[in-house]
């Protein structure tokens, strides 16, 4: 009896990062990876929230990743977010 609480899949589709190394959970790639970047547009529409969301993320993986440069550490996580206003 054991009320098992749903595993819906063998594999996670969130996409999440796995740090200590920052890859994606589920494809492996650099997090946040091409799927997670659009889900994240996706999910907050918003650029300002999600900027600070991926600020947050950041200071964490420069935690991790201190053999990487803070640049390229934020090219990486915040460098591609489209730029522009852009309100639909
Ligand atoms: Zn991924």
């Amino acid at each position: 009896m054991t009320g098992g609480a749903g595993a819906s899949g063998p594999v996670s589709d969130d996409h999440a990062p796995e740090p200590p190394g920052w890859s994606c959970g589920s494809c492996g790639e650099d997090w946040p990876c091409a799927m997670k970047r659009s889900r994240l547009l996706q999910e907050y529409g918003d650029r300002a929230t999600l900027s600070v969301y991926l600020g947050s993320c950041l200071a964490a993986a420069s935690e991790d990743l201190r053999n990487v440069s803070v640049t390229s550490l934020q090219d990486r996580f915040i460098g591609w977010l489209p730029r522009g206003p852009r309100n639909a």
